[in-house]
């Protein structure tokens, strides 16, 4: 079996002579059998099939890939690509949206998927030790029976490895709460793109010596290092949580609902925003969970203790007052919003396989004008479009709804895109809020970071991967 790439190596010069175009040097692949025994190195294209895609539906098959169990075998691997100058792209779990594990450019997939090993528990510290890829739902069930929980929760945490959490940062729906992978991680162990072994942060929750090359990692989408070994940190689980549901007749009591909300004193520890379009679906799969008037819904969630949330539970109900409520209240059955919440990313691939689907954020205030002018923006393009998402965090995923066989509105959508960017940066915004930029957004990047930060951006790529080798031709245009 023959496939093609999305690439050639074209990041690699040096990659070319010894072997017919696209095929790894006969040294190079002989070199890592020295280290990977062949149930840890596939090369035949039929087992590297399934490393050819991630959420973002491209196909971009490896030449190889190979599954270390230890950060030396991750350094080999390294050393290897940069003196063949051959990409080698970490993977998780391949659950990303924004093609940030797609070999583009061939080379070697690098699976973190066996490296699943706890190495501590340790509650007293409030930390967890982990291998890159460990699930995010291993960590929880760790966690859970010492009284603690990892607070980054996406929707994807049953499948998504902690490594590529901390490479995208990703957070999910109590982020407004307790914030993202970025506020949970003390330190990192990595292999450099040079192929040097890093250690990052401390073990402590307090510590000031050096730069912060944590937090450079975190959300560096694979292309600085390798993350290896992540220290963990913990938050204690909440005692009683609580949930509301509001119903709205029209968009803007809802927003003004939202904003008013989060001038609370106490944060809610989830506040989820779904449109027309969204309870629409949730309707055709659930018929009995919605009121049959409702236009837009917040579902919210409350933690902490009894005593707390009774005091902010009735403030949230009493600040959902606006002119166009239906009704707002407390939710015996959590779990079954949840599940429908959930339900929505699946629900709308089958209507719209091939959809666009956007995190943009923009501060709270800026919601209302937000999705007012989305409207006339897609309306303007006849777009159709669904929208939901993290409106505590001004988070919202656009899914502009469209057929990849029609032309004409896949140019309609590409300008309607373009100019919700625009939108975005004009609110005060960011792109993308938990998906990261990969290959998917690349090509917006100069719209919100300036000529000088992405050229210092590029420099330290430079510094961490010399020879381009790390991810080549994510995140900069
Ligand atoms: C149904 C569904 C729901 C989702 N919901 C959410 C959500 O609520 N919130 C959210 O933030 N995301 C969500 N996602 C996106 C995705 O799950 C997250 O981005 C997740 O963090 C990716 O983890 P992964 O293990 O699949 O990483 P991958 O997709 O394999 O990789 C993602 C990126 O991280 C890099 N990477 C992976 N491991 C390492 C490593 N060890 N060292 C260095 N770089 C590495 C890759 O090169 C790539 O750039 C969802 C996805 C799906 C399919």
């Amino acid at each position: 079996m023959t496939f093609s790439s999305c690439g050639k190596f074209s990041s690699t010069e040096s990659f070319n002579s010894e072997q017919n175009n696209n095929m790894l040097p006969v040294d190079f692949v002989a070199a890592l059998r020295g280290t990977f025994p062949s149930e840890r190195l596939y090369t035949d294209p039929v087992d590297c099939y399934t490393y050819a895609y991630d959420n973002s539906r491209k196909f971009c098959p490896p030449h190889a890939v190979i599954f270390p169990l230890t950060i030396e075998e991750i350094c080999t691997a390294v050393v290897l690509c940069n003196q063949y100058k051959i990409p080698l792209v970490p993977r998780g779990r391949g659950t990303g949206t924004a093609g940030g594990s797609l070999p583009e450019r061939g080379g070697i997939a690098l699976s973190l998927e066996r490296m699943i090993n706890i190495l501590a528990v340790d509650p007293a510290n409030r930390v967890i030790v982990a291998e890159p890829g460990v699930l995010n739902q291993t960590i929880q069930d760790t966690a859970k029976p010492y009284g603690f929980f990892w607070p980054p929760d996406p929707s994807s945490a049953m499948y998504c490895s902690i490594g590529g959490n901390i490479a995208t940062s990703a957070g999910g729906p109590h982020a407004v709460k307790y914030g993202t992978t970025r506020d949970h991680i003390l330190g990192l162990k990595a292999v450099t793109g040079a192929g040097n072994i890093i250690k990052t942060g401390c073990y402590t929750t307090k510590g000031v010596v050096g730069y912060d090359l944590t937090r450079l990692l975190v959300g560096s989408e694979g292309t600085l290092a390798i993350i290896a070994e992540a220290t963990l940190k913990l938050t204690a689980l909440p005692a009683v949580t609580e949930g509301i549901t509001a119903y709205f007749k029209d968009l803007n009591s809802c927003t003004e609902a939202i904003v008013k909300i989060m001038s609370l004193a106490q944060l809610p520890s989830a506040l989820e925003f779904l449109d027309s379009g969204s309870l629409k679906l949730i309707q055709n799969r659930y018929p009995d969970m919605l009121p049959p008037d409702a236009n837009t819904m917040l579902m919210i969630e409350v933690d902490g203790s009894q005593g707390e949330i009774q005091h902010t539970v009735a403030s949230i109900l009493n600040t959902c007052r606006t002119t166009g409520l239906i009704n707002a209240n407390k939710t015996k059955n959590t779990a079954e919003l949840w599940k429908a919440r959930k339900a929505l990313s699946p629900l709308l691939r089958e209507i719209a396989p091939k959809k666009i689907n956007e995190d943009v954020v923009v501060p709270v205030t800026a919601l209302p004008e937000f999705l007012n002018e989305l409207t006339c923006l897609t309306n303007h393009y006849q777009i159709a479009n669904v929208n939901f998402g993290h409106a505590g965090n001004g988070n919202i995923h656009v899914n502009l709804l469209i057929d990849p066989d029609n032309p004409d509105e896949v140019h309609r959508a590409g300008q309607c895109l373009d100019q919700i960017f625009d939108l975005v940066i004009r609110l005060n915004g960011t792109l993308s809020g938990e998906h990261g930029i990969g290959s998917e957004k690349r090509a917006f990047i100069e719209k919100e970071i300036d000529e000088p930060t992405l050229t210092l951006m590029k420099d330290l790529k430079q510094l961490f991967d010399p020879n381009n080798i790390l991810n080549p031709g994510k995140l900069f245009p």
